[in-house]
């Protein structure tokens, strides 16, 4: 058994209900990710980091003509993204950050606390931080501060570690990942026309590195009871589409890139308004730099030198 690989039982956990494709995901798991002692949040090898960078550098260079690039930080405003709707949709997913408040003597408690074997959290304050959850949220009331958007709209390039609690044994499913995203924000028919050719481009960039796809109408994971209403009126209006690759599993591929059209959400939200006053639409491409350094490794082996000289060339490795 290679070194850091899975326990067989735990190598069965992680294959359950799933038809396995490519590399065993034991060997995958071992060779490229270090456990960190929670499911999901994991030390990435130098092998594997150089393919996201790689990535991340191709990415780039398919960057839209006049796109404005961003990089945020792995925290955002609480207040922005409380504004942004994000828990109506999504509140079981947001990670709060907090921190030990008051004077030097109340964090002292605190610590004594747990030198005496209690509990320190208690003592925690809720902070003005959340976890970036997707790495467009904060570009939004960037853009609205310019006042009216131009009639040729806006393109942005934004990235950023993003974190969602969905702790989970799965390799395709991490609660800390990274996200790159070209963002659109114009009128409906400027989203409309970004979006239908990302789906094109991210196709031909899916040839491009050799990984087998399909692009399917989608829904996010709405929270509660209201859920899959919400869903269902996001697919009947044709809102989100996915781009698919077959990463550890033939039946249910793993969602890679997204193509989102959010219609006016943000744009009222905001008070993102053309010269007129109409609230602008947006819309975002969003690509998932784990799932895809993860779907290069599975479909092309875990060794770079032995991978297609065509793949090596698109990724400049
Ligand atoms: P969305 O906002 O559409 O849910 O996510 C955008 C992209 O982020 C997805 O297409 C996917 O590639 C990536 N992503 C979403 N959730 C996860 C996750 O749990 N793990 C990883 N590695 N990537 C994710
Ligand atoms: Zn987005």
């Amino acid at each position: 058994m290679a070194k850091g690989a899975l326990q067989p039982a735990q190598a069965s956990r992680l294959n359950a209900g799933r038809t396995r494709v490519g590399p065993d995901l034991e060997t995958v798991k071992a060779t490229l990710f270090r456990s960190m002692g929670i499911d999901g949040v994991y030390a990435r090898t130098g092998l594997y980091e150089d393919v996201v960078q790689a990535l991340d550098r191709y990415i780039t260079s398919k960057r839209p003509n006049g796109a404005e690039a961003f990089r945020f930080p792995p925290v955002m405003s609480r207040s922005m993204l409380e504004k942004s709707g994000y828990l109506k949709s999504f509140p079981n997913l947001l990670g709060c950050m907090c921190c030990l408040p008051g004077s030097e003597a109340d964090v002292r408690l605190a610590i004594e606390r747990f030198e005496q074997g209690g509990d320190w959290t208690k003592a925690l304050e809720t902070g003005d931080l959340v976890l970036t959850p997707a790495s467009c949220y904060p570009i939004y009331p960037i853009a609205a501060e310019r006042g009216p958007v131009p009639g040729k709209g806006y393109v942005f390039d934004v990235g950023c570690d993003c974190f969602r609690r969905e702790p989970s044994t799965d390799l395709d499913r991490l609660q800390s990942f990274r996200m790159r995203e070209f963002v659109r924000i114009g009128s409906a028919e400027q989203i409309l026309q970004f979006r239908a050719d990302w789906i094109d481009r991210a196709r031909d960039m899916a040839v491009a590195l050799g990984l087998p796809h399909q692009i399917d109408l989608a829904s996010d994971p709405f929270f509660g009871r209201t859920g899959p209403l919400l869903a269902m009126s996001q697919r009947e209006q044709a809102l989100k589409f996915e781009l698919l690759i077959p990463v550890i599993s033939e039946t249910k591929p793993t969602a890679c890139m997204s193509f989102n059209y959010h219609q006016s959400h943000f744009g009222e939200t905001w008070d993102l308004r053309d010269a007129c006053g109409t609230p602008a639409h947006t819309g975002c491409v969003a690509f998932g730099m784990d799932r895809l350094a993860l779907a290069i490794f599975v479909t092309h082996g875990l060794e770079t030198d032995d991978w297609p000289m065509a793949i090596r060339d698109v990724l400049g490795l």
